[in-house]
């Protein structure tokens, strides 16, 4: 790869294929208007808007205080893996133990060590489509070829059991599973769940399902697949503290699956980042062991949140808008603009909006969709408004 002064940069293969996190990067943008005094709205955010609940933030305090500041165990101190498990019994019906557990650093690293775990040269990962964006980087920095699977968007972005049938290969390594999902907000039921666990189990297959949006369910259920107890010796199930207990600065999430890959993932981190912060690791046991509520009040405000932009949308005219059962994005579909004030792109759809609408949004390419752009609403009512009367004076104009 040439660098800008056109020397040549001995970088390894796999860091000249993956790219710089698209959500990152449109926040970035917007930050440089927002530098020159544009008065912007943002719906790029992947977090949530809430303060850190102060019970949390007073068990890293107590932390500190008592000089709980030293290494601990690479995977976590005991106390945390087993609230992790405790909660998850409580709350899905699951039976983990405590090694079959291990902490990192946020979900994405526990996401990262399993991929460099499991993924060999040439191994397929199925990635039902929309994406969140690091699925694919992250199994190509590891030589893992994805097979995209397309969701219907028509019934709202839903993927079948039949569908990701279709896509074993006898090289498939590993189904991903991001329900609710980032982006679309899509949801599988428990039985559409449990049937496309067993089935990859059954046929070999390593589930990975990453639950980090398990708790922001809007049907009014919660399910784990790690509640499938027959499937367990092929399923994994990524969890986070980020977006459950509005965490995400604080980098806490976890694995948890059979004691020997958690042993492997473990055995990576040992070599790479070590434990999670030690004060985070008392945060999290604060916030598992701790009152619940907080959950919910979230849940239910993100809930109105929801209908509140999903209405707007659906008031412009031209956008489509599927309901998001679950996470705090929308997803709408902006293709019947395309030709008009040169769109012809989500990227450009995005552009647009960002330069001329001061609002700021994640292109749909970064997710796999060339329709769609991603917009957060984890956000205030007042700034939803305000992002909505934006894009709809800008749309008009058209
Ligand atoms: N998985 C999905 C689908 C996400 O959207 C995110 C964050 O946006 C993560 C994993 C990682 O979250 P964290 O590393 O903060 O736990």
């Amino acid at each position: 790869m040439a660098a800008s002064s056109g020397v040549v940069m001995p970088f390894t293969d796999r860091i000249n294929r993956i790219k710089p996190s698209a959500t990152l990067a449109a926040v970035a943008e917007g930050d440089k208007l927002r530098a020159q005094g544009v008065d912007l709205v943002y719906f790029a955010a992947g977090e949530p808007h809430f303060n850190t609940p102060q019970h949390v933030k007073d068990a890293a305090i107590a932390a500190i205080q008592a000089n709980f500041t030293k290494y601990t165990a690479v995977g976590g101190i005991e106390e945390l893996r087993d609230a992790i498990v405790k909660r998850h019994a409580a709350d899905f019906g699951s039976n983990y133990k405590r090694e079959e557990v291990t902490a990192s650093v946020g979900g994405k690293h526990a996401l990262f060590n399993l991929f460099s775990v499991l993924v060999n040269h040439g191994d397929e990962v199925i990635i039902p489509v929309p994406y969140w964006v690091s699925f694919k980087d992250m199994v190509e920095y590891c030589g893992g070829k994805c097979v995209f699977v397309e969701s219907e968007e028509k019934n709202n972005f839903a993927i079948t059991l039949e569908m990701l049938e279709k896509a074993i290969t006898p090289r498939t390594k590993i189904l991903l599973l991001n329900f609710p999902n980032n982006p679309s907000g899509a949801s599988l039921s428990p039985d559409e769940m449990t049937a496309v666990v067993r089935m990859a189990a059954k046929r070999g297959i390593w589930v990975m399902s990453d639950e980090c949006y398990v708790y922001l369910d809007y049907s009014g259920r919660l399910f784990s697949a790690g509640s499938i107890q027959d499937a367990h010796d092929r399923l994994i199930v990524v969890g986070s503290l980020s977006k459950t207990y509005s965490m995400t600065g604080w980098r806490l999430g976890y694995a948890m699956g059979p004691a020997a890959v958690i042993k492997e993932a473990t055995k990576l981190q040992s070599q790479s980042t070590s434990n999670p912060t030690s004060i985070v690791q008392k945060a999290g046991v604060g916030a598992l062991n701790g009152p619940q509520q907080c959950v919910a009040d979230f849940r239910a405000e993100f809930k109105q949140l929801r209908d509140r932009i999903v209405k707007g949308l659906r008031e412009i005219p031209g956008i489509t808008c599927t309901m998001p059962q679950g996470a705090f994005y929308v997803f709408p579909n902006f293709s019947a603009y395309f030709g008009k004030g040169g769109m012809k792109t989500p990227a450009d759809v995005s552009r647009c909006l960002l330069h001329e609408a001061h609002v700021v949004t994640v292109p749909g390419e970064a997710f796999g969709s060339n329709q769609h752009v991603r917009l957060s609403y984890a956000t205030s009512a007042a700034e939803i408004d305000r992002g909505l009367e934006r894009m709809r004076k800008f749309f008009k104009s058209l």
